[in-house]
């Protein structure tokens, strides 16, 4: 693929980026670290760990994908009304489409989704139990105002990402637009995760990414002082939960000195929590981000390689680096040949990227609601 501009590899290596580490985390994410070890060696897993002959993806990458659907949806429908459209209820829309894909006898809602008709993404890939009984249960999901539930899982963190990449500051006007980036992020986390640690850590994922892609100064890009502002966005954007700031802000903090230290890996990922709960998934993905911000194949191994939730701490820093580093650097340190719905994954950086606002041929795809059924292929 023809790549125009260090932007759209960017939002390309955000979406590959975060699909190897998630594929790589996926056959370890039930497995402790000296299990990993026993089996893949004194290195742990170092490659894909294939499927008959695939990559599997698991559930992080594949609501990633319906949370892009649910933005361009919004953003063709949005660009045809002067009313005021509710991203939320688009998100809401795609996951229930997504909960489709995993065999959930509910309500006949038609999809709209695109994504619906690839067959590879009606897979069932350990979904969270959280994001499952969240959609289940009510019909427009939880609010900030409204929390749905207690949980701070890090089912809200994990499918964020195209929020950042999609809204632009051309398309999302603001005197801070990674902040109300951001915001979006945190709202959409509420959805399906009620506790402030299980949105806030989302905000802090869209900002970061926001942060890289549409810097001023590509060049004098720091990870460090972008997490240092994001603290700083938290205690600005989210006054009323300012214990929870204060507890997410500590923790990156402390994952941000520990990547400075020679502290071995496997200790430093201790001191941060395993990351099955939001904020400890962006720690250790912050902590394995900095650390490992120039080799991105180092970076997925710390992050996939420990008792945790392997997939999830694997998508994330695969998110952060690969819009960090951009797509060759990704792509080139793994052979992503095998990896599940690879076209798929380039196709909706695609379309983030150029916009529904002007090609006819979006019309079929995230107007009607049509959705094609690609099943035949598969
Ligand atoms: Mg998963």
């Amino acid at each position: 693929m023809e790549i125009p501009d260090r932007t759209l590899s960017q939002i390309q290596g955000c979406l590959i980026g975060g699909a190897i580490g998630d594929a790589l985390g996926y056959s370890v994410e039930f497995t402790l670290y000296h299990e990993i070890r026993k089996q893949y060696g004194p290195l742990g897993i170092t490659d894909f760990d294939l499927d008959n002959g695939i990559a599997l993806i698991s559930d992080d990458t594949q609501m990633t994908l319906f949370t892009a659907n649910g933005i361009l949806e919004y953003a063709a429908k949005q660009a045809k009304t002067d009313a005021v459209l509710s991203k939320e209820a688009f998100f809401w829309q795609a996951y229930q489409d997504w909960l489709h894909t995993q065999s959930e006898k509910i309500a006949p809602v038609p999809p709209s989704c695109w994504l619906f008709g690839r067959k590879a993404l009606h897979s069932r890939r350990s979904p969270g139990n959280t994001c499952l009984s969240s959609l289940r249960q009510t019909e427009s999901g939880g609010t900030l105002e409204n929390p749905i539930n207690n949980s701070k899982g890090c089912g809200g963190i994990m499918r964020v990402a195209p929020i950042a990449l999609y809204f632009s500051p051309e398309r999302l006007p603001s005197d801070d637009p990674a902040a109300a980036a951001a915001v979006i992020g945190a709202k959409n986390a509420a959805l399906t995760h009620g506790h402030p640690l299980g949105y806030l850590p989302a905000a802090v994922l869209v900002y970061l990414l926001h942060r890289i892609i549409y810097a001023q100064d590509p060049e004098n890009i720091s990870l460090e002082e972008i997490v240092s502002d994001a603290c700083l966005m938290l205690q600005k954007n989210f006054p009323k939960q300012t214990e929870a700031v204060n507890t997410l802000c500590r923790l990156l903090q402390h994952a941000v000195l520990l990547a400075k230290e020679e502290e071995e890996d496997i200790f430093a990922l201790e001191e941060l929590g395993e990351g099955w709960i939001a904020e400890e998934t962006l720690a250790v993905s912050v902590y394995t981000a900095i650390k490992y911000q120039n080799d991105f194949y180092k970076a997925i191994l710390c992050a996939v390689n420990h008792d945790g939730d392997s997939d999830s701490t694997g998508s994330l820093t695969g998110q952060i680096l690969g819009a960090y580093l951009g797509f060759d650097d990704a792509a080139c340190a793994f052979d992503i040949t095998p990896l599940e719905e690879k076209d798929t994954i380039l196709e909706i950086a695609h379309d983030l990227y150029f916009g529904t606002e002007h090609d006819p041929n979006y019309e079929e795809k995230y107007v009607s609601h049509t959705y094609r059924n690609d099943f035949s292929n598969k």
